[in-house]
């Protein structure tokens, strides 16, 4: 009977096990990735057909900024967007009326973006600034304000009457998670961010049930996920679902049947805004992922380089299609 020796105590034989297990693990993940890609086809490569039914429409694009305009990033003030990034959404701005609905704080993703073409709602759509002309307004819930720049605009924040709370929120979640090596509290105006990439991954569950046990005393708030981030929100019934209603309405298409709502995003939170495109049953729900996810989105982008080849797409699209009227 030959001698067999086992892949210890032979490093060659357990490298080579290792990286067949490797490349079958990589196998079933390709696999398992197509098999998604069936359900939610690349919108880069059908972007021709999917197209078709917005010839003679308004399109009206609403993107996420984190994991969509900009990577992911181990410092979430580090966040920023690439300049060829900027160019494509300024272009993209200058053709369709174009909106971010992020997390984050609605100046926090201005000074990031820098555009002034585009239409900014911050705290998951509980921070919005519209422009009033040309759009059209309704006076419910708004107050003639002011920008940065000194234009007009119609300010909405539906909780504003939770802003103090969510001060002392802040305090306390400062206090309390200093005891837990890399968590960062973000103050998101009318929300707040416990981010926890940079934590122990041991940590990660004494985190989450720290945040839990101070958030229980307060129960006009909630607690919901995202990526490596715990977000603490006011209980009210608003998310990026209304926030793309409420744009829609005061961009003047909602009585209209000649707009299609393009909405691209990679967050839990930015299910909400699928949603409300499915349940109107025209436009365009695009999720980002480079993994099979569960989605109401119709379709897909692998990463922010497939957002920025999309919204170049739709540029070229829209003069080609002009040109050729
Ligand atoms: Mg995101």
């Amino acid at each position: 009977m030959g001698y067999q020796s086992s892949s210890s105590e032979n490093p060659n034989l357990e490298s080579t096990l290792k990286s067949r297990f490797d490349e079958d693990r990589s196998t079933a993940l390709m696999s398992s990735y197509a098999a998604w890609l069936r359900k939610h086809p690349s919108a880069l490569e059908s972007f021709e057909g999917m197209m078709m039914p917005a010839k003679g429409k308004s399109l009206v694009v609403f993107l996420d900024y984190d994991g969509t305009l900009s990577p992911i990033v181990e410092d979430p003030d580090q966040a920023f967007i690439s300049d060829n990034m900027r160019s494509a959404l300024q272009e993209v701005a200058c053709i369709f009326p174009t909106a971010i609905v992020t997390g984050r704080r609605r100046d926090k993703v201005k000074e990031f973006v820098q555009l002034h073409n585009v239409i900014y709602a911050g705290s998951h759509g509980m921070d919005m600034l519209t422009p009033v002309s040309p759009l059209r307004c309704n006076n419910m819930h708004k107050s003639g304000a002011l920008d940065e720049e000194g234009d007009e605009v119609v300010s909405y924040q539906p909780a504003k009457a939770f802003l103090p709370t969510i001060q002392e929120l802040l305090k306390v979640l400062k206090e309390k998670t200093k005891t837990i090596k890399g968590a960062m509290i973000e103050d998101n105006k009318f929300c707040i961010s416990v981010h926890f990439r940079r934590v122990n991954i041991e940590d990660v569950n004494s985190l989450k049930d720290m945040v839990k046990s101070i958030i229980e005393a307060y129960s006009g708030f909630r607690i919901t996920g995202g990526r490596k981030v715990i977000e603490i929100r006011p209980r009210i019934d608003w998310d990026k679902g209304r926030a793309l209603q409420y744009l829609i309405q005061n961009l003047g298409f909602n009585d209209s049947n000649d707009f299609l709502p393009l909405y691209i995003g990679d967050d839990k939170t930015d299910e909400d805004a699928f949603k409300v495109i499915k349940d109107v049953g025209r436009g365009y729900p695009v999720i980002v992922s480079s993994i099979p996810k569960e989605t109401k989105a119709s379709y897909s982008l692998r990463d922010t380089n497939e957002v920025m080849a999309f919204l170049v797409n739709l540029v070229n699209w829209k003069k080609s299609s002009s040109a050729s009227n």
